[in-house]
């Protein structure tokens, strides 16, 4: 993927190094491994889900107040590119796949910890997106463990974490994220799983659906980065998680749909370049 004609975002807080609370007890190898199953297994919708008790303690928590810039390491200037491209195709696309207008989100950059709308963001949680304060949250650690412990990686594939993001911030924009805070309420979990799953597989489709529109400015990505995004979206699918943790794949558990769910929907996307393709909740 090159990234050379991408404009860079100014929408990116960049958090690194500035501290937060102590860890504790688990050990780095434990932290990276939870943060690749918190990300497959389901931060975004227990996020979605616990938005209205955790914007209590948004109000007690201290929010940090952080310059907005663009960063100025590689991952960071990377990440803050990835942005800038999501908010000009969303800008283009929205008003006219979706009659809305696009509203830009703003980009935490963290190591280890910090504050967020929707409560404290660790890592281990992984990359997630708080509707309550419109950020996407994400340590770029996550991207070293990708390589690492997944066999991922390759920009592309960190493009489409940040743009899988993105994409439930569109879903806030379009009022669909009500879905799954609606399915828990009725007090249905297998609701509630079902709704999670498709709100998921949908975020991956509009990350593909971004990454359409992006091809056409700039025909920047190939072959080889479409393989390597779909091999990190198989890698992560809940049903192989659950496997390699030793654990039984429950289908009823998965938060975020299985292996071939998600390369479908992702490719789903990528082909159509329509948000209207990406109706997981339709079939
Ligand atoms: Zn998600």
């Amino acid at each position: 993927m090159q990234d050379d004609d991408l404009r860079s975002s100014s929408n990116v807080e960049d958090r690194r190094g500035m501290g937060g609370i102590a860890r504790g007890g688990l050990g780095l190898g434990a932290v990276a491994v939870l943060t690749l199953i918190g990300w497959a297994t389901g931060i975004d919708p227990s996020v979605l889900i616990g938005g209205a008790e955790m914007v209590t303690q948004q109000t007690q928590g201290t929010p940090q107040v952080v310059p907005r810039g663009t960063p100025n390491d590689e991952i960071g200037r990377f990440a803050a590119k990835v942005l800038g491209e999501t908010e000009d195709v969303w800008a283009q696309i929205l008003p006219q796949q979706a009659g809305r207008q696009y509203q830009n989100p703003v980009l935490v950059l963290f190591s280890d910890i910090t504050n967020s709308g929707c409560g404290t963001a660790q890592s281990a949680m992984g990359p997630f997106y708080c509707p309550v304060d419109h950020k996407l949250y994400l340590d770029t650690a996550f991207f070293r463990d990708m390589q690492q412990k997944l066999g991922g990686g390759g920009q592309f594939a960190y493009a489409y974490v940040i743009a899988h993001e993105v994409g439930h911030h569109v879903q806030n924009l379009l009022g669909l994220l009500g879905r799954v805070q609606q399915a828990q309420e009725s007090g249905n979990g297998r609701a509630a799983s079902d709704a999670s799953v498709r709100t998921e597989l949908m975020a991956d489709c509009l990350a593909g659906v971004w990454a359409h529109h992006m091809n056409i400015r700039h025909q920047n990505i190939d072959e080889t980065d479409i393989r390597q995004a779909v091999a990190t979206a198989s890698a992560i699918g809940d049903d192989r998680l659950a496997r390699q943790s030793g654990r039984v794949a429950m289908p009823d558990s998965f938060t975020h749909g299985t292996s071939a769910q998600r390369v479908q929907w992702l490719t789903t996307g990528l082909r159509s370049g329509t948000v209207k393709a990406c109706n997981t909740f339709g079939g």
